[in-house]
């Protein structure tokens, strides 16, 4: 160092050099600050990170959420408590179909056009594959390419851990997270297949369902549950040569529509033509769901949808919290194992069996009080 070859306080010295100023530090103290990967968070370092839009905070905190250790549930359960009272102020959107209609294709373009107008868009994920396997439908975040280098999108793939209730439940907790952190627009994708766009419904405020035009007849196959739950039906990679058959797809949706009673909202489902390679008819969607949510919220239909939903989330806890109590206990456990013994030798009437257990479980719980 300079400092050893010269001594600034040497009166006799020819060369005269001044004393040091503490010099910045190479690492930049902010960016330490705000760079939170590996340090311990308390509960106020999430709470404060997520309502000051860290995205590294929001990230871990989901993390937490989606974990099934027995701590991090602990921790999570108090993060969203404390963000609660900051959420519920974004717009739902559920979009469902079947893989390849295009629906990362949509919503990548849907989204970069939603931020470019300042909003901010958060995309989450129910895969109902990952309940079977570890693999997935929807796959992960780099199927949308504009919208993942986007600051202000968030895209986080569906929580793999356990049963499709499971993902539904900590689904609707990241919704609580993401508004908490600012976000006005959530989108819930699903694949429409099986029950997943079922438990998609039951956490936003509008549904959209994407199709395709094929030819012979569009209706075959489309099961009739999901087009009772869709609020708007759009047919997707209308351009070019397929337009014209979009459009013949599109008139067969409306008029099956017309066949279905009114729904409870007052709304007519909207049925469109849309090409996300073109971006034709993108907007559409956002008009839509604009043009539903003024209509609904006039006839308060937007508010009594949300409240249901959280009084169902609150049955469906008692339920899982209930299944969980009963099935992880040591007794029933065991005796679970020796009924089914039982019942397989004709021993026991299953319906006995079930009651029994459940007897000795609730026995079980009174003496250990
Ligand atoms: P997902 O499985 O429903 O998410 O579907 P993807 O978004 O991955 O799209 C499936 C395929 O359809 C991809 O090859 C896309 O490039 C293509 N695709 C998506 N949207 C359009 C569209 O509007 N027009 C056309 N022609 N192809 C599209």
């Amino acid at each position: 160092m300079y400092d050893k070859i010269i001594n600034p306080s040497d009166k006799h010295s020819a060369l005269k050099v001044s004393p040091a100023i503490e010099q910045p530090g190479q690492v930049n103290e902010e960016f330490l600050k705000r760079h939170v990967k590996g340090k311990t968070l308390s509960i106020d370092d999430y709470v404060e990170g997520i309502l000051n839009k860290n995205r590294t905070i929001l990230s871990r905190a989901i993390t937490l959420v989606e974990s099934s250790r027995y701590d991090h549930q602990e921790i999570a359960q108090k993060i969203i408590e404390r963000c609660l009272p900051h959420a519920g102020n974004s717009i739902r959107l559920g979009i469902t179909g079947v893989p390849g209609v295009g629906k990362s294709t949509v919503i990548d373009v849907l989204g970069t056009n939603l931020t470019k107008t300042g909003h901010k868009v958060a995309v989450l994920a129910i895969d109902p594959s990952s309940e079977r396997s570890k693999g997935s439908i929807l796959g992960d975040k780099t199927r949308m390419e504009d919208l993942s280098t986007d600051p202000n999108a968030f895209i986080r793939p569906s929580p793999s851990a356990g049963s499709l209730g499971g993902v539904a439940r900590k689904t609707r907790e990241i919704i609580i997270l993401c508004e908490a952190a600012g976000f006005d627009i959530v989108i819930v994708e699903t694949v429409g297949v099986g029950q997943s766009e079922i438990v998609a419904h039951s956490m936003v405020d509008f549904f959209l369902l994407l199709q395709l035009a094929n030819a012979g007849d569009e209706l075959q196959g489309i099961k009739r549950g999901i087009m009772e739950m869709a609020d708007a039906i759009a047919i997707n990679k209308a351009e070019g040569e397929n337009k014209q058959k979009a459009d013949i797809a599109a008139g067969q949706y409306r008029n099956a529509l017309h066949l279905f009673p009114i729904t409870e909202s007052g709304w007519t489902p909207n049925v469109f033509t849309c090409s996300a390679y073109d971006n034709i008819n993108i907007d559409k969607i956002w008009e839509t769901v604009n043009e539903y949510v003024i209509h609904t919220k006039q006839n308060n239909y937007f508010y009594k949808r949300r409240n249901e939903q959280n009084l169902k989330i609150l049955s469906e806890s008692i339920d899982s919290h209930l299944k969980e109590s009963f099935y992880t206990n040591p007794m029933v456990k065991q005796g679970i194992i020796e009924a089914q013994k039982d019942i397989l030798e004709n021993k026991v009437s299953a319906y006995i069996a079930a009651q029994k257990l459940i007897d000795d479980y609730f026995t079980d719980i009174k003496n250990k009080k």
